[in-house]
């Protein structure tokens, strides 16, 4: 019976292993379909933010409280999985709490710790829940954001149920092993007490031991089967950002906010026409100016659209979000993943090649209006938790629109031809811009 669930256990290792690693190789493969860029200058500040950003989280912290409770669920979530190794090497091999002869008495202290960051996971993921549910923060609710309606509203909700009844199927297995420990069952040697689930012990006592080590063994199949299910829903969720937030924050932008990227096939032409450049025989012109899909975006738009955490932080602090406007930077992020996803589907079912499909990010997943009502304040840059940059996917969408088909509203073409002629925005000449100092007092 016991070579059974070994072999069974190991079938499921594998098949989890190839389905993440098959997922993952989807995810780098779509994201190297953007431009290159190159970000990897400055390795120490990099690594400096990446510490302080992702691993620090120093911006969930804005919020004191949301800011510990969401380090209780991440630092369980890291923590935990020195117990799921042990987990796995006892499933392998067929033994059972093999780290307890290693750890000797510091291991009922190890797995008292390991119940403890349980038992914060489980709090924080029942507040998470009650915040989304009963409280109904603004910037989570569909009704407010349309583009929280269906799975992105449920994906948020079924991730905390899940991890409730992980950390339950935990408490439940510990608390099932002390009981039969005490009986000298002799599959689970002594330990001692853990901390937190020798109050669940009165709930097993009763129980006759054959019945106690179905029970614990249920537990034990039920929490790493759970563990091996959620590792491969990450990876399709926006809880993605576990592990990507990691290489979004290296890779940030260093630069100031305001600084805003020229094009240089633009600035080139601009040098040519003052005569400071020569024009080059034979230079490669672009095929269209700006992004009009996904291909078109660099690399690490693509990885900000992947490490969203759809937290909404951005759109709440939007102006042209608060103001009515149809624009949200949270669904410029959702959509760009979107397409991202249909194109990574389409390289599937192509033998790894993109098979045109008539449809751009710009226009079938992102629409005119959206773009146009962006203040470019960079509110959406400064709020992410994970530094990620909706405006700089909207800018190069924005160009496209404007110098590729010149669809830019009247009143803004009004603006461009003033800056052309008059080098303002304003309609009247140069020459006029100190007149209004003519009537004044000295
Ligand atoms: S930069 Fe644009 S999208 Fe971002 S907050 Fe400002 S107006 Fe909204
Ligand atoms: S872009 Fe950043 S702030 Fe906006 S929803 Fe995604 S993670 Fe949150």
């Amino acid at each position: 019976m016991e070579i059974v669930q070994q072999i069974l256990f190991i079938l499921l290792v594998g098949l989890t292993g190839r389905l993440v690693a098959r997922r993952a190789g989807v995810i780098s493969k779509t994201i190297r379909l953007g431009r290159d860029e190159d970000r990897t200058d400055q390795p120490e500040r990099r690594l400096a933010m990446m510490l302080r950003i992702a691993f620090g989280q120093k911006k969930m912290f804005d919020k004191p409280l949301i800011g510990f409770l969401h380090l209780a669920v991440y630092l369980g979530f890291i923590l935990i999985n020195v117990e799921v190794l042990e987990i796995v090497i006892d499933g392998i091999f067929g033994t059972h709490r093999v780290f307890a002869p290693l750890f000797g008495k510091f291991y009922a202290l190890l797995i008292s710790f390991f119940e403890f960051l349980a038992v914060s996971v489980l709090v924080a993921c029942v507040i998470f829940l009650i915040r989304r549910s009963i409280v109904k923060v603004p910037r989570l609710q569909p009704a407010r954001h349309r583009e929280m309606n269906g799975w992105p509203a449920l994906d948020g909700k079924l991730i905390l149920i899940f991890e409730i009844v992980l950390m339950i199927a935990i408490l439940s297995m510990n608390a099932a092993d002390s009981v039969l420990q005490a009986r000298g069952h002799a599959h689970y040697p002594p330990t001692g007490n853990f901390l937190f689930s020798q109050f669940l012990k009165p709930l097993f006592v009763n129980i006759n031991t054959g019945s106690l080590v179905v029970i614990e063994r249920f537990a034990w199949w039920f929490h790493i089967i759970g563990i091996f299910m959620f590792a491969v829903y990450v990876t399709y969720s926006k809880h993605l950002h576990i592990i990507l937030a990691f290489p979004n924050t290296y890779f940030a932008k260093l630069v100031p906010k305001g600084k805003m990227d020229n094009m240089p096939v633009i600035t080139n032409e601009v040098r040519i026409m003052l005569g400071l450049e020569q024009p080059q025989e034979g230079a490669a012109v672009p095929d269209h100016f700006g992004a009009k899909d996904i291909q078109d975006l660099s690399w690490k738009n693509l990885m900000d659209a992947y490490s969203c955490t759809e937290c909404g932080r951005c759109t709440a602090a939007c102006p042209a979000n608060i103001t009515g406007k149809k624009l949200s930077p949270r669904k410029i992020m959702m959509d760009t993943r979107d397409r991202l996803e249909d194109v990574g589907r389409n390289m599937l079912a192509n033998n790894g090649q993109f098979v045109e499909d008539g449809k751009q990010l710009i226009g079938d997943y992102i629409l005119e209006e959206e773009i146009l009502a962006c203040t470019t304040c960079n509110a959406c840059v400064q709020e992410c938790p994970v530094l990620i940059n909706p405006l700089d996917i909207i800018l190069q969408l924005r160009k496209y629109k404007i110098m590729d088909e010149a669809k830019a509203p009247a009143s803004w073409n009004a603006m461009f031809q003033n800056l052309d002629t008059n080098q303002a925005p304003w309609k009247f000449s140069p020459g006029d811009r100190l007149n209004w100092t003519q009537n004044l007092q000295s």
